[in-house]
């Protein structure tokens, strides 16, 4: 039988809903709950849900279908609840499809799920909690797994843009900001305890600061990737943390990452971060959609592309080496073969190091939805799998050009391959497996740990290399 209090959460979508899962473990942790390492095994299971596409939509209430037939008859006590951004956009409507659901709970009321864990404990049944916080400011603390050398960290909740395609200002609210102080002393005490990257979280981290005022009231990215850098440059300089990692202290943060990015916001300013702060990775996320401007504006998400191209050239003559990737979206409402091909051109123009390509589903409750679904869906996967081949050749073609490069590699564990090996990621994103010298630690004890690695094979989507020194 299994254990009284296990859960188990089943992520689907962003960053952001690996953030929320990683908070709802953080507080189920600290209420005594363990986690169970498959679904079956849990008394508690919380489907965390994404609502940007159909596809991811249906696969969560596909999965949370499945235990209806199967869980809840081999296990009474199994209690199940539905979290995200469908949960949010559905509420009670969830409960009609799924009436073997315990609780709905939206993005906002994360911090309540103790309570209502208990009241469903306590034989409540169907509790629906999908407010959105009334209050001005927004306020957390981040929690992540002891021991963990990353971090994601929300810095910003919400969001302005509207994008005629996009369901998220609708399911997480208006842009809200975190204190910058909050931030800093909330990645310092991270830091302290053994941190060494953190991922600066957002829909868009470049506005951050606007509902605080905004940069004359000392809040906006920039001034907080300046403050992140001075408070880690300060805890190095007092000996507080140890770069070397020989003494045996915290490390110190190495590696501050961000995401996600608008090309409206990613100005001058931006670029001198990427240029003169040593622990702002050389990577930049920047999602552009299209390289039709007709496209883009139908978007709502207009910037010329002229302009996108100079600031990542500018970026590029600042930053050497900056690796850069993007998203697209392919057959959006009255996308021409001549738009596909600005998007084409425009791949070819960067040359970008990954992509995240999705063909264009329609989102109830968007803008968009006026425009129809007017490309057929034989010519969104035709013109899908013609951009995927050519970057899947361009991918090739840089990581080409790495092998033979030395990198230093964070440690991520042992590679899903070849648990013999170990994996990490290249300071852009690119998973790199690689092995490791006779009699050195196996990979699991070098998680968190920056190893120099010679990349010595390659294809479009992975590097392999060979830890040089350990
Ligand atoms: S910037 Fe646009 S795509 Fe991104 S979350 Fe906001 S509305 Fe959605």
């Amino acid at each position: 039988m299994s254990e009284e209090k296990s859960f188990y959460i089943k992520t689907f979508g962003c960053q952001m809903n690996g953030h929320d899962s990683e908070r709802m473990a953080s507080l189920l942790t600290e209420q005594g709950y363990k986690p169970a390492a498959e679904l079956d095994e849990a008394n508690l299971v919380i489907f965390n849900s994404c609502s940007i596409r159909d596809k991811s939509e249906q696969k969560a209430y596909t999965s949370m279908g499945f235990l209806r037939k199967n869980g809840k008859k081999k296990n009474p006590n199994l209690k199940i609840g539905f979290a995200g951004c469908v949960a949010q956009q559905d509420r009670e409507e969830v409960f009609r499809g799924a009436p073997h659901l315990d609780f709905v709970i939206g993005t906002d009321s994360i911090d309540q799920l103790p309570e209502i864990v208990h009241r469903v404990k306590n034989g409540e049944e169907k509790i629906l909690q999908v407010g959105f916080d009334p209050a001005n400011d927004y306020s957390i603390e981040t929690k992540v797994t002891s021991g963990k050398s990353q971090a994601l960290v929300n810095i910003m909740k919400g969001c302005d843009n509207f994008c005629s395609y996009c369901i998220v200002p609708f399911t997480r609210g208006r842009e809200k900001s975190r204190q910058l102080q909050e931030v800093v002393q909330d990645v310092k005490r991270l830091v302290l305890g053994g941190v060494v990257e953190v991922t600066l979280l957002g829909q868009n981290v470049n506005s951050y600061g606007k509902s605080l005022g905004g940069k004359e009231a000392g809040a906006s990215f920039p001034l907080l990737l300046r403050a992140l850098q001075a408070m880690a440059d300060d805890l190095d300089t007092r000996g507080i943390t140890d770069p070397t990692g020989r003494s045996g202290k915290p490390r110190g943060l190495r590696q501050i990452r961000y995401t996600t990015s608008h090309p409206k916001d990613f100005d001058e300013e931006m670029i001198e971060c990427h240029a003169t702060l040593s622990r702002v990775v050389p990577h930049l996320h920047l999602p552009v959609q299209s390289g039709s401007g007709k496209i883009l504006k139908r978007m709502k998400r207009y910037v010329p592309i002229s302009l996108y191209i100079e600031r990542l050239q500018i970026l590029r003559e600042r930053v050497r080496g900056i690796a850069i990737s993007t998203d697209l979206i392919v057959g959006f409402p009255g996308e021409e073969e001549a738009d596909f091909e600005a998007t084409m051109k425009l791949v070819e123009t960067i040359r970008y190091d990954n992509i995240f390509a999705y063909t264009y589903s329609p989102r109830p409750g968007t803008a968009a939805l006026k425009f129809g679904d007017t490309v057929p869906e034989d010519v969104k996967k035709d013109r899908f799998n013609r951009l995927m081949n050519r970057q899947a050749e361009i991918q090739a073609e840089l990581n080409r050009s790495r092998v033979g490069v030395v990198e230093q590699i964070l440690v991520e564990g042992p590679s899903k391959s070849n648990p013999r090996m170990a994996t990490g990621r290249t300071l852009g994103l690119r998973t790199v497996n690689f092995s490791l010298p006779e009699g050195a630690l196996d990979p699991l004890q070098l998680q968190g740990k920056f190893i120099p690695v010679r990349i010595v094979d390659s294809n479009a989507f992975a590097l392999k290399g060979e830890a040089q020194i350990l």
